[in-house]
């Protein structure tokens, strides 16, 4: 390993490289047992005083004082005078991204199905949409309107009856970009509660915010926590690592686009990881010339920097195919193939969240307006999860219809199974079906 430029330098044909790379993958995402305690004495409290607790700990937390719990929510009205204050551009941008997300999802709707078989009996699954939903907006230090975008859009295009969103507004600043996204978007109801508070009372439901059956949405170590803890209750999406990209680059791109593109993640927050895989000695000293460069241009530069030393990496790889051997072992939330021919890589490419193809498509842009989803899987949990989407706001039951001839030759199959377990009841339920 060297360490004379910003981001370490690993080569990955060195003896030891796997060591390395463990080091530079870990994560210590274990919550303090003081939030775990905060967050369950929270739920506790909110499941006993409803809409009472709710407005205590908004006061305390996000410091403003609702009067009466009525207080909590936020008009339709509001949410249209929010999107007629923004600026045009700000809401054709907003309006563009949701027409383009919902286009994209479109394609994920799952169908119902079924078959008949010889004798008649049918067999299917019938798909249908949650009936209500939450969606967790963090907004306690920032506010992310695209997060309203990403989480919304596929529950509406599922079909979820109802969307019920919660953002908090410290110090009772609202933020008219995320709510003019929840208008576009089509949220239902808005309550302007946050952090483990409003985990609850989506789970368990309040006086005023109705109960639903899925949490989605990301949110700071006191929502992660109180999503774990209600989970079973209700539905959760994820509990959300920090972000990541893995670059890999042919060294044929601008060098300047890929450092911009590593400062995507690492401005994101000190834990956020940027990792690069290239072949070319000299494209990485360009590369690592454009970072010292651009680096202090940006507004975040502190955060950036405090990422890219402790979690960034270089690493020099002896060709394409051995980037992609080791993109695999990382399993990275978000993978740039900034090659020239990103179609030849892609059979190759077993666990990635979404993959970002060729010099012209940087993550930036299916953060926000691609269609694709950027609620993604984290710290290598590619390898088993997929991004979010329609399938996540839908559920299947299957359909067993059985004709009478159908019935009575698997009462026979499932007389002799049910036996074998010593099921009577199940055996002779069965048998009553088989015809003489
Ligand atoms: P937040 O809405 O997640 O949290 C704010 C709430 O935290 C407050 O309302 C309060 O109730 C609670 N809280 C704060 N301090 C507390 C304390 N001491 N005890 C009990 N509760 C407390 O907003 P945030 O803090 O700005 O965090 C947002 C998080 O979401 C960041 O970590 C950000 O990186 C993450 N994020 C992730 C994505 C993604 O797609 N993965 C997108 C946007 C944001």
């Amino acid at each position: 390993m060297t360490q004379a430029s910003l981001m370490r330098t690993l080569d990955a044909n060195s003896a030891d490289f796997e060591q390395e790379l463990q080091a530079l993958l870990a994560t210590d995402l274990t919550v303090s047992g003081n939030v775990n305690s905060t967050v369950h004495a929270i739920i506790a409290d909110i499941r006993a005083r409803g809409d009472a607790a709710l407005v205590e700990y908004t006061a305390k937390f996000d410091r403003w004082q609702p009067s009466a719990a009525s207080d909590l929510e936020l008009s339709k009205t509001a949410l249209a005078e929010a999107r007629a204050r923004i600026s045009e551009p700000q809401r054709q941008a907003l309006e563009q991204a949701a027409q383009r997300i919902h286009q994209y999802h479109e394609h994920q709707k799952a169908e119902s199905w079924r078959y008949t078989e010889a004798d008649g009996t049918v067999l299917g699954q019938q798909v249908t949409a949650l009936e209500r939903v939450g969606v967790y907006v963090p907004g306690g230090k920032a506010s992310y309107p695209s997060s309203v975008l990403m989480n919304v859009v596929p529950a509406k295009v599922a079909g979820v009856a109802e969307v019920i969103m919660v953002v908090p507004t410290p110090d009772g600043v609202i933020s008219d970009m995320v709510l003019a996204a929840a208008d576009i978007a089509g949220v239902d109801r808005v309550f302007a509660v946050g952090g483990a508070q409003a985990v609850a009372a989506l789970a368990y439901g309040t006086e005023t915010v109705p109960p639903v059956d899925k949490i989605v949405g990301p949110g700071n170590v006191f929502v992660a926590s109180a999503k774990r803890a209600v989970f079973g209750q209700v539905a959760i999406d994820m509990i959300a690592g920090p972000s990541e990209i893995l670059v890999v680059c042919d060294g044929q791109t601008n060098p300047d686009w890929i450092a911009m593109d590593l400062f995507s993640q690492a401005e994101h927050d000190e834990l956020a990881q940027s990792i690069l895989l290239a072949y070319d000695d000299e494209y990485i000293a360009q590369v690592q010339a454009s970072i010292e460069r651009l680096l202090p241009t940006l507004d975040r530069a502190d955060i950036a920097r405090q990422s890219l030393t402790s979690r960034g990496a270089i690493i020099r790889v002896r060709d394409l195919d051995q980037a992609l051997v080791i993109s695999n072992k990382i399993a990275p939330e978000h993978l740039e193939l900034s090659v020239a021919d990103p179609d030849a890589c892609l059979p190759k490419i077993k666990h990635a969240g979404a993959i970002f193809m060729g010099r012209h498509t940087p993550e930036a842009l299916g953060d926000y307006c691609a269609g694709p989803n950027h609620v993604l899987p984290t710290s290598g949990t590619a390898r088993f999860s997929s991004p979010l989407g329609v399938y996540d706001f839908q559920k299947r039951s299957s359909i067993i219809y059985c004709s009478e001839q159908g019935a009575s030759e698997l009462g026979k199959v499932a007389s002799v199974l049910a036996r074998g377990e010593s099921l009577q009841a199940h055996a002779q339920s069965a048998e009553y079906r088989i015809k003489d």
